[in-house]
C-alpha cells in the first residue's frame, strides 16, 4: 500500500495568509482604520459558540476590531435583519459574518440577503455566490476558499483533473465546485442522492469531503495518488473522512483538526482586511 506523501498542514497554510496581513493591517492603522469584522450568533449552540469565539480571538491577535452581537433564540427574522442593517451603516464595521444555522423561525436566506455585497466576507449573499461562480468574487466563502488556498500553497495541479465534491451546501459544497471548475477541473458534484458515490470518488484525482458526517468517506474510495481534502468538522474533532483508511491511498491530505479549519478563519481574516482596504 502506498502511504500518503504529504500532509497538506493548514497551520502552515494559515501563518502564511496571516503573515501577509501583518503589514497591511499597519498601513490601514497609519490610515486611523482598523479592520473590523462584526459577528452575529443567534440562540445558543454551542459549536456555533466556539466557532465565534475562535474568530474574534483570532481577530484580536492580528490587530483586527471584532464586533460580537449575540442575539436570543427566540429572535425574529426582522429583529436580525435590524441588526444586520445597523452593522451595514456602520462606518466602523468592514465585514459582517453571520454564523450558520440560526434558529428554525428564522428565515436564513432573507439575513444571508440583508449583508451588503461590500461587507460580505463569508460571500453568503445570492450575488456573492454569483460572483464566485463567475470568477470574479471579492469575498467567495470562507471555506471554499481556504481550498483553493491550501492547493495553490502546495502547487497542487488542477487543470484537467477530475475533481469529485462530496456535498452541495450554499456555503461549501456548491461554491468549491465552482472555483474548481473556474480552475479548469472536470468536476462532479455528489450528494445525498448520488447513487454509486463510491464508484464515482474513485475516479477523482482531487476529493473533497463536505458532508457533515464524521469518517464518511471511507479508504477503498480513494484512487491511489489522489488528493484528500477534507472540510468536515465534527463532535470530538472528526472530519467527513476516515483520515487513517484514506492516507494509505492519498499522495496528500489533509488533518481535522489543523486541515481546513485554520484556513478559513485566515480567510475570513484576509477578507476583513481586503474589505479594510476597499473602504479606504
Ligand atoms: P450541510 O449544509 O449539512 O451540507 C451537507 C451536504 O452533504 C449536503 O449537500 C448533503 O446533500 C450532502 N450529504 C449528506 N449526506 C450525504 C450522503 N450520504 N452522501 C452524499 N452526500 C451527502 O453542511 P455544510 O455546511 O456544507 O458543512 C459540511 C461539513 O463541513 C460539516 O462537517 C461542517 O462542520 C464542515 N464545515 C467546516 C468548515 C470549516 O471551516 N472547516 C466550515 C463550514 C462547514 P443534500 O444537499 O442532498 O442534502
Amino acid at each position: 500500500m502506498m502511504k500518503a506523501k504529504l500532509i497538506l498542514d493548514g497551520n502552515t497554510v494559515a501563518t502564511s495568509i496571516k503573515d501577509n496581513l501583518v503589514g497591511r493591517i499597519k498601513r490601514l492603522s497609519e490610515k486611523g482604520i482598523v479592520p473590523c469584522l462584526a459577528t452575529i450568533l443567534v440562540g445558543d449552540d454551542p459549536s456555533s459558540a466556539t466557532y465565534v469565539k475562535m474568530k474574534g480571538n483570532a481577530c484580536k491577535r492580528l490587530g483586527i476590531e471584532s464586533i460580537r452581537v449575540e442575539l436570543p433564540s427566540t429572535t425574529t427574522t426582522d429583529e436580525l435583519i435590524d441588526v444586520i442593517n445597523k452593522l451595514n451603516n456602520d462606518p466602523k464595521v468592514h465585514g459582517i459574518l453571520l454564523q450558520h444555522p440560526v434558529p428554525h423561525q428564522i428565515d436564513e436566506r432573507a439575513a444571508f440577503e440583508a449583508i451588503r455585497i461590500e461587507k460580505d466576507v463569508d460571500g453568503v449573499t445570492t450575488l456573492g455566490f454569483a460572483q464566485n461562480a463567475f470568477g470574479f468574487a471579492d469575498f467567495p466563502s470562507c471555506t471554499p476558499a481556504a481550498i483553493i488556498a491550501i492547493l495553490d500553497y502546495y502547487n497542487i495541479p488542477v487543470e484537467g483533473k477530475h475533481a469529485v465534491v462530496i456535498g452541495r451546501s450554499p456555503i461549501l459544497g456548491k461554491p468549491v465546485s465552482a472555483m474548481l471548475l473556474n480552475k479548469n477541473a472536470t468536476v462532479t458534484t455528489c450528494h445525498s442522492r448520488t447513487t454509486h458515490l463510491a464508484e464515482i470518488v474513485q475516479l477523482a484525482d482531487i476529493v473533497v469531503a463536505a458532508v457533515g458526517k464524521p469518517k464518511f468517506v471511507q479508504g477503498d474510495w480513494i484512487k491511489p495518488g489522489a488528493i484528500v481534502l477534507d472540510a468536515g468538522y465534527n463532535e470530538g474533532n472528526v472530519g467527513d473522512v476516515d483520515y487513517d483508511a484514506c492516507m494509505e491511498n492519498a499522495s496528500a491530505i489533509t488533518p481535522v483538526p489543523a486541515g481546513v479549519g485554520p484556513v478559513t478563519i485566515a480567510t475570513l481574516l484576509k477578507h476583513t482586511v481586503d474589505a479594510a482596504e476597499k473602504f479606504a
